[in-house]
């Protein structure tokens, strides 16, 4: 078990917290009342830092990009582990995770046709299949669902900053221990990263609790990410300086993405995550040429590029979770 830098007691027995959630987490955000400059996500955060050009390929110019299997897959195991504790404890088995795969991924069609073209027959549809069930099977031996009841799952959480900036995201699951105790988990369908790269993997996670400290005036007081790829967790403990540093680190790539704006210039920057890039054909990095910019990318925060990071918040990331290094996340 891979463990961040400090060591806690595994929250693992947490009882049933529901009755203790929703003073916690339902504390009202301000993003309804306050009027903000910009807003952000931790992926696209991650995005902009790790190429600046992709950033622009998704936020400004919106341009689609093609359902990948891994991104895909990840979608699946995460909507299986949220449906999972709709089951009565007793009944979140291994078995029932499993029998739920096959109308989750019938549900994610109906809404995405696109997505069977990924495969080019059965047997690879059917290789793909196989690879969610190893991942779900390795989710059990990392934790017991059957002794845990979530305060939220799936949860959407947003704050303006002092600054003007809008944070948000969503929260694979959020665990409320009977002493107030909140544990904000994640799920990775990849694998851990190596000890130098956790401390640019807890930012997202960091980036959660500002939100939830923000909102609630409380710090978090684990945050866990569970590799399911190959069966490590990773936790962390966080506390108020580590927030405030993670609050800075937010702005300065907020200030960062708006001088790009102003100037125009999103300069590619190459690196694994070009494996992956939907855009390789238009970078000039290999050879391409971006499209034109839309007319609305001067405007700071204009309802194009607004829309474009509101649609950055939903679940799928649309690139797959990389193996570690997570070349794309932040680093700051
Ligand atoms: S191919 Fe690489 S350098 Fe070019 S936009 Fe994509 S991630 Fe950036």
């Amino acid at each position: 078990m891979s463990v961040g830098y400090r060591t806690l007691p595994d929250m693992s027995d947490v009882a049933a917290s529901g009755s203790l959630a929703p003073p916690f987490i339902d504390a009202p955000a301000n993003a309804d009342t306050v009027e903000a400059i910009g807003a952000l996500s931790p992926s696209r955060a991650g995005d902009f830092v790790t190429c600046p050009l992709l950033y622009r390929f998704r936020v400004i110019d919106q341009l689609p990009e093609p359902p990948s299997r891994a991104a895909t897959r990840g979608t699946l195991v995460h909507a299986v582990l949220e449906r999972l504790f709709d089951q009565p404890a007793p009944d979140r088995t291994v078995q029932a995770a499993r029998a739920l795969l096959a109308p989750e991924w019938e549900r994610l069609l109906s809404e995405e046709p696109e997505l069977a073209q990924m495969f080019s027959g059965d047997a690879e549809r059917d290789a793909w299949f196989g690879e969610a069930h190893t991942i779900l099977d390795r989710y059990f031996t990392l934790e017991d669902p059957r002794r845990l009841e979530p305060a939220r799952r799936e949860l959407y959480v947003e704050t303006v900053l002092d600054s003007g900036l809008l944070l948000r995201g969503y929260i694979d699951r959020l665990d409320i221990a009977p002493n107030g105790d909140v544990r904000v988990v994640d799920y990775k369908t990849g694998t851990a990263p190596r000890a130098e790269f956790e401390a640019r993997a807890l930012f997202q996670m960091k980036f959660y609790a500002l939100v939830l400290w923000r909102l609630a005036g409380r710090v978090p007081r684990l945050l866990q990410l569970m590799y399911l790829g190959n069966g490590e967790i990773l936790r962390y403990a966080p506390d108020e300086a580590d927030l405030r540093a993670t609050q800075r680190k937010t702005e300065a790539i907020w200030r960062a993405i708006e001088r790009a704006r102003s100037r125009q210039d999103w300069r590619p920057r190459p690196g694994r995550i070009c494996d992956w890039c939907a855009h390789k054909a238009l970078c000039p990095a290999f050879g391409g040429t971006p499209p034109p910019l839309p007319a609305a990318a001067a405007d700071p925060y204009s309802s194009r590029t607004a829309a474009a990071d509101a649609g950055s918040a939903a679940r799928a990331d649309p690139l797959p979770e990389i193996p570690s290094p997570r070349s794309f996340a932040p680093d700051i």
